[in-house]
């Protein structure tokens, strides 16, 4: 945790440095004195110290000064630092206006100068006023704080990837919340700026791309060797289950993921059909513990880096990031999963991201306290969404284009769902259009029957409707069928999937058409897309990876 400051202010260098002296002695241990010798000085060093988070206790300032009195600077300061305590050090005659700053600036002290001996006439007023700000202080945490508009797409990304990341932060709505006005002014933010996000003894990044935003958390978003054994894209469980075992049995493994370790499972608010987990856990969870397991056997993991391209060259393989950059390994193991596909109705697009989101993070729940939220989708992942948005919303509506869910949904979540007193279930129902201006704030509705429409009022819209593997970034050579899923093993060898396979030997179970080119999990046609089905193929990826460098 980051020490509270002391500011001391004073323009003679000898005073300044006895001050600061004094107050390092007794206080060096628990606080950090930092000095000025102005006025605006202090406010530019306030200001630093408020965009890095560093809390500031006490602020004990001269008051004559040249460009800026003390009284002056301190009244400017509560912007900077509302809960310091102020001290004003003064000369006899200057009494009667600390005094009268009492009242008008709330100053909380004045002492007339010189003030030794310090352990008489110093460190008792400072001790008390130190222990009030700890008592009314207690707890100073050193999270990332990101300041936006609630309904911008930026924020929201920056949001989820700072929540998916297990990266603590706070949010301040500028349009709602003061402390997201004052500091939004204090680093003087244009609208183009937001959101910020304020990296505590760090930083203030505006309007970051996830690569910087990655890059500023210490996260590592390059690999640090030019070639590898094995190179996992994806990082949701297949690819986390191979990379642990890859890294376990030896192998020099990197994972590449672009948005955050976990994939969809670690955006599930309730896994509960994971084998040794009888409560369930949550996605987060699982994830968290992967990634420790995956961090713990040597795997390096490089985060938001998005691979756009493949090439074989000779004996390796080369992932091809986004911008610049890749990666050569002997084997690759693909489990990039799938993505939720698109809802096509009138006004969707251009509210996406606002309002209108393609899945769900557990973390967005809390954000929809007290409203009306619709989700749309029948499958387990709408099914668990809708539980866990009513754990907070008024009243969570499901919309279901089926006439009933058991064909789509597992029983226990259909339980669940009936038995939520704020849930209600439309089947037979579509979203045909959405309105909002700058954010949702309309549902269309039609009834698949009869045709009748409805408008509804909701700023809130969560789409599960299937998802599709986005798999255009490998080429022509890796075999995939019509809608992208990539063909492995055996299915490769059907009549008119010979052609892919270019060797005398069988292609292994999970090999795809391009030799010593794995592919595991969803991402992989005719997958069960589970959580274990993914994890047990990434595992077996990975004994197969093991196969073909001994064929090489
Ligand atoms: C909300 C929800 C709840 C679910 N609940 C359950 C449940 O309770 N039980 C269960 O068994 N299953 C559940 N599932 C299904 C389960 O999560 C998936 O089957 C499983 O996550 C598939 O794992 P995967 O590793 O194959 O792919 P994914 O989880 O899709 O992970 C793929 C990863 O690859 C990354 N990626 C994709 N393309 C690239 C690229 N080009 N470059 C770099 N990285 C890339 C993605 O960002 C992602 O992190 C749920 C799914 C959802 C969405």
């Amino acid at each position: 945790m980051t020490k509270p400051a002391i500011l001391t202010v004073d323009d003679d260098a000898m005073v300044s440095a006895a001050i600061s002296r004094d107050l390092r002695n007794r206080y060096g241990a628990d606080y950090r004195i930092v000095r000025a010798t102005s006025g605006p000085q202090a406010l530019e060093v306030l200001t630093k110290l408020a965009l890095r988070n560093q809390p500031v206790a006490l602020i004990a300032s001269d008051q004559r000064m040249p460009e800026m009195t003390g009284i002056e600077m301190l009244e400017r300061a509560r912007t900077h630092a509302p809960d310091a305590k102020f001290l004003l050090l003064t000369a006899y005659a200057d009494t009667d206006v600390a005094i009268k700053a009492i009242n008008d600036i709330g100053l909380d002290y004045y002492l007339l100068k010189p003030w030794d001996p310090p352990a008489d006439r110093l460190y008792p007023i400072i001790d008390d006023l130190l222990g009030d700000w700890r008592e009314a202080n207690p707890e100073h945490t050193n999270d990332i704080r990101v300041v936006g508009h609630r309904w911008s797409d930026r924020s929201h990304d920056v949001k989820t990837f700072l929540a998916r990341n297990h990266v603590p932060y706070r949010w301040y709505d500028v349009d709602r919340e003061a402390e997201g006005l004052r500091l939004s002014t204090l680093a003087e933010a244009v609208e183009t700026d937001l959101p910020l996000v304020l990296i505590p003894d760090g930083d203030t990044l505006r309007s970051p791309t996830t690569l910087d935003l990655a890059g500023a958390l210490g996260l590592r978003t390059t690999a640090q060797q030019p070639l590898y054994d094995v190179c996992i894209v994806g990082g949701g469980p297949a690819g986390l289950a191979a990379a642990v075992y890859a890294a376990s049995e030896g192998l020099s493994t990197v994972i590449v993921e672009r948005e955050a370790p976990g994939g969809q499972a670690g955006t599930s608010a309730a896994i509960e059909n994971y084998l040794g987990f009888p409560k369930g856990l949550t996605g987060s969870d699982l994830t968290h513990r992967a990634v420790a397991q995956v961090t713990r056997f040597g795997a390096e993991m490089v985060l938001a880096r998005e691979v756009v391209g493949f090439e074989t060259r000779g004996p390796v393989h080369a992932v091809l990031f986004d911008g610049s950059g890749e990666i050569e390994a002997r084997a690759l193991v693909v489990a990039t999963g799938v993505s939720y596909r698109r809802l096509e109705a009138e006004g969707l697009d251009e509210l996406t991201g606002r309002g209108v989101y393609y899945g769900a993070n557990a973390s967005d729940a809390s954000q929809c306290q007290g409203d009306d939220v619709y989700v749309v989708g029948a499958a387990n992942s709408a099914g668990q969404a809708a539980l866990n948005l009513a754990r907070y919303a008024k009243r969570v509506v499901l919309v279901v284009r089926a006439a009933g869910l058991d064909a789509t949904m597992s029983r226990y979540l259909i339980d669940k769902i009936t038995a939520a007193p704020n849930i209600e279930v439309r089947y037979r129902s579509e979203v045909i259009a959405a309105r909002g201006e700058g954010h949702l704030e309309s549902l269309t509705l039609a009834d698949r029957d009869t045709g009748v429409s409805e408008g509804v009022s909701s700023s809130w819209l969560f789409v599960f409707i299937g998802a599709s593997p986005r798999t255009d970034w490998l080429g022509p050579n890796v075999a995939r069928d019509n809608k992208g899923f990539v063909v492995t093993g055996q299915d490769l060898m059907h009549p008119n999937g010979t052609a892919h396979w270019p060797l005398p030997r069988s292609p292994f179970a999970l090999e795809t058409s391009v030799p010593g080119v794995f592919a595991a999990g969803d991402v992989r046609l005719d997958s069960m897309k589970r959580v274990a089905s993914a994890v047990g193929e990434g595992a077996m990826a990975v004994y197969l990876v093991h196969r073909y460098l001994a064929t090489i």
